[in-house]
């Protein structure tokens, strides 16, 4: 965090309107962490406080109460200090994307409807489980009320499905430098290396047999190669949006 304050030029934007996160300049950006792990209250909340920003945590609601994962009174309290809390599904299936459309609807809902009786506030955001997104899935958030959704998807431009914003995110993993983390702002190149790099697995996953390991290894040599050509598609997980 204290690399990524060298590198932004703004605090992390809190508004949750999807006409201001639409509108926002080039330089807005967001900071989310999804799930709900206690690590959100115990660690990130204080972090992000002492530099004057605030996060958005998406809390997978099944899970609120549970051994290392946030209480409903720790949600409130992280409400309470100025961060957004979003929803992140209730169970958080495996492969979002592949649920039928009524438990797509109903993950949404329900999820928003019990983060909203916490913290005693409307919940229009969330973000796509395991980055499993697909138009159906923006749709049933819109069903459900959710006015701005964050993928995975490692793009700076926001679109609509529906009257719902759909926002990418740049993941920051566990291991990477701080540098590294820090030139996902800062850096169109780097951004560019990770969608690619994102684009390239998502191909690959798809793929079966003993066509897999060769198929994937050309894609992520032509990503490397020439990141360039690869703008005009750019698509990829992520924790860090701009
Ligand atoms: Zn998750």
């Amino acid at each position: 965090m204290s690399r990524i304050a060298t590198v932004v030029r703004q605090p992390p934007l809190t508004t949750t309107g999807s006409a201001e996160i639409a509108l926002a300049g080039k330089n807005a950006w967001t900071i989310t962490f999804d799930d709900g792990g206690l690590s959100a209250l115990t660690e990130i909340a204080g972090m992000l406080e002492r530099k004057g920003w605030r996060g958005w945590f998406f809390m997978a609601t099944d899970f609120i109460g549970q051994p290392s994962f946030c209480s409903r009174d720790q949600i409130r309290e992280l409400h309470e200090r100025g961060h957004v809390i979003g929803s992140h599904s209730c169970s958080h299936p495996e492969r979002f994307s592949s649920c039928s459309r009524e438990q797509m609807i109903d993950e949404w809902t329900r999820s928003s409807q019990i983060l909203s009786g916490i913290i005693g506030h409307p919940v229009t955001t969330a973000s796509v489980p395991g980055g499993f997104y697909s138009r159906a899935v923006a749709q049933a958030a819109g069903e459900a009320g959710i006015v701005v959704l964050f993928n995975s998807e490692p793009v700076t431009s926001t679109t609509r499905v529906g009257s719902t914003l759909i926002v990418g995110r740049y993941n920051v993993y566990r291991g990477m430098s701080a540098d590294d983390a820090a030139s996902l702002v800062s850096s169109p190149v780097r951004r560019l290396r990770q969608a690619a790099f994102w684009n390239a697995k998502k191909v690959a996953k798809v793929l079966v047999g003993p066509l897999y390991k060769a198929v994937r290894e050309r894609l992520l040599k032509q990503a490397y190669a020439d990141p360039a050509t690869s703008a005009t598609k750019v698509t990829g997980s992520g924790k860090m949006t701009r």
